[in-house]
């Protein structure tokens, strides 16, 4: 089967990526979509040999996120397969300077390996002085950005320039910004991780991942080892999988500029809402977070209580989704109790607010106040 992809015209933008890539090439008749390929062997003598090594599909969702990203990628059955993948750059015993919030597995997979052997020092991203310091002797610099949940921000340019220097590696999950808001391998990041299954793919119904490496003689050379982990450890992605995400990936443009346009609307109206605390909205992207006044059980409530929201674990769908992530006992306990992480989606700005408004009002009552104005 060809796996030839119709060539494009250089410079293009992300917009235009998302939609124009990964195209079979223009012969007469041939299909406008890669067909969805279910084989789990090939006739010899091409380069797809088997179904552990490849797949056409895998190769267009592949050129469309290396053409976003700017790099080469490929892709794993699950975001944290292709953390483990990233991860397996570093050598058994190496050193990890990582953040003090970040995804919440990726942080228990460090824990895991550090168990068997791995350093892994976290640090507070934004205190570039901090992390300078701690990358001495390291291996790997770990960046997420912004952080889940807490929605931290960090300068990747100075991150990677300091990491280079002292000779570490470094790689940023950019799930939250999505390569339309953020391109890592643009400010010098070495390796970008991916959990494909939120905003790439975009419609809560498949899990995937993918590692981007940068397109340099060392990102090649980093490739080949993450593709040979690929193929030994077998954490690849379904054939089915793959081409939803890359269906879902050709309006990632649209629903990102909906829900980015959303959140902050929606952090700008949570601020002055008498049941919130603090919000936390990094200024870009479609994830926020808020503090609701009165702990733990205040927040739950709230989450009881909407009714258009979903509460729900993951994020990045077209769906507005909540929760609150200290139910779970692998997040950081810096993380506030009251803390309710929100995805917003792409529905209209105004129901989504009616919904979280009441729902805040109802479980956290505030006296003298009639609440917040809807304008
Ligand atoms: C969800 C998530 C992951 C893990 O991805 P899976 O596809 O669930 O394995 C990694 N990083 C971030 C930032 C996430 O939100």
């Amino acid at each position: 089967m060809s796996d030839a992809h119709h060539q494009l015209p250089p410079g293009l933008a992300p917009a235009t990526l998302a939609v124009a890539a990964g195209r079979p090439a223009r012969e007469p008749d041939a299909p406008v979509s890669p067909p969805v390929v279910f084989s789990s062997t090939y006739a010899a003598g091409g380069p797809m040999v088997y179904g552990r090594t490849g797949n056409p599909v895998w190769s267009a969702f592949e050129e469309v996120v290396g053409a976003l990203e700017g790099g080469r990628a490929l892709v794993f059955s699950s975001g944290m397969a292709a953390i483990a993948a990233a991860l397996s750059l570093v050598p058994r015993d190496g050193l990890v300077v990582a953040p003090q919030h970040a995804y919440n597995t990726t942080l228990d997979l460090l824990d895991s390996r550090s168990a068997e052997g791995l350093r892994v020092r976290r640090v507070d991203l934004a205190d570039l002085d901090a992390v300078v310091a701690a990358l001495d002797g390291a291996d790997l610099l770990w960046l997420e950005s912004p952080t889940n949940p807490m929605l931290e921000v960090c300068d990747l340019a100075a991150l990677a320039a300091a990491a280079r220097a002292a000779g570490a590696i470094s790689v940023c999950d950019n799930t939250f910004a999505t390569p339309v808001l953020q391109r890592p391998l643009s400010l010098g990041v070495d390796v970008v991780v991916h959990s494909a299954t939120k905003y790439l793919a975009g419609h809560s119904d498949v899990l995937l991942g993918v590692v981007v490496l940068a397109d340099d003689e060392a990102g090649r050379a980093r490739a080949a080892a993450v593709e040979t982990h690929r193929r030994r450890y077998g954490a690849i992605a379904g054939p089915m999988e793959t081409w939803l995400g890359l269906r879902g990936i050709r309006t990632l443009h649209l629903r990102m500029e909906r829900a980015t346009a959303n959140a902050a609307e929606l952090a700008r109206r949570l601020a002055t809402h008498p049941a919130v605390e603090r919000v936390r909205y990094p200024g870009f992207g479609a994830m926020l977070a808020v503090e609701v006044r009165g702990g733990a059980a205040a927040a739950d409530a709230v989450s009881g209580e909407v009714r258009l929201w979903l509460d729900a674990t993951s994020l990045g769908g077209v769906e507005s989704t909540l929760e609150r992530r200290r139910r779970w006992a692998l997040e950081p306990l810096t993380v506030p109790e009251s803390l309710l992480r929100l995805s917003a989606g792409v529905e209209d700005v105004e129901d989504l607010w009616a919904d979280l408004a009441a729902a805040l009002s109802a479980a956290v009552p505030t006296q003298g106040e009639d609440g917040p104005s809807a304008s």
